[in-house]
């Protein structure tokens, strides 16, 4: 199995024409112009990039309040704790909410078998870890703990959150003991 195969068999069409479109439409009609660059909730969300995740309405988050910071798993990189950390020094935020989700992309890969046909593929491995997880639970609970190991980031107020994607609820994840 190609590392890039998917299940898709119509035919592609990008849809950056589409979203211009769009933006034309929005920004006749602009009124965030005065928004601060500091989120007013003093809130940093990290969460999976899955696209039935729209996180302002599953939170009832407004533009503005909070900072939403986006992977694949929703998962501690050195770019997240790197976003984290000028989240809180620089622009004043405190609070940090996880948000990962059942049915996770990541919980249908192998890492070892996605190095190993990246590498027959192209003749070389990547040094990033995929990080994939069976049970998305657990997966928020290592997540919470790397927030709390870290020295660059604040987790004072942390809390974990696996999202279902059945029924649109959250689950809270307690910490490690
Ligand atoms: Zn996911």
């Amino acid at each position: 199995m190609s590392v890039t195969s998917t299940d898709v068999t119509e035919e592609f069409i990008p849809s950056a024409d589409h979203l211009v479109a769009h933006n034309e439409r929005f920004s006749g009609s602009f009124q965030d112009g005065e928004l601060a660059v500091a989120p007013t909730m003093r809130l940093a969300v990290v969460a999976c990039m899955d696209s039935r995740m729209d996180i302002f309405k599953i939170l009832g988050l407004e533009n503005g309040e909070a900072h939403i910071l986006r992977n694949a798993g929703g998962v501690i990189t050195d770019d997240v704790i790197r976003s984290l950390c000028l989240s809180q020094r620089f622009l004043g935020t405190q609070e940090i909410v996880l948000l990962h989700h059942t049915d996770c992309g990541l919980q249908m890969v192998s890492e070892d078998e996605f190095k190993a046909d990246l590498e027959a593929e192209l003749g070389i491995k990547p040094r990033w870890s995929l990080e994939p997880f069976a049970d998305p639970y657990g997966d928020t609970r290592q997540s919470m703990q790397r927030l709390i190991l870290t020295p660059f980031v604040d987790a004072s107020y942390l809390r974990g959150f696996v999202y279902d994607v059945t029924d649109g609820r959250l689950r809270e994840v307690s910490q490690a003991e």
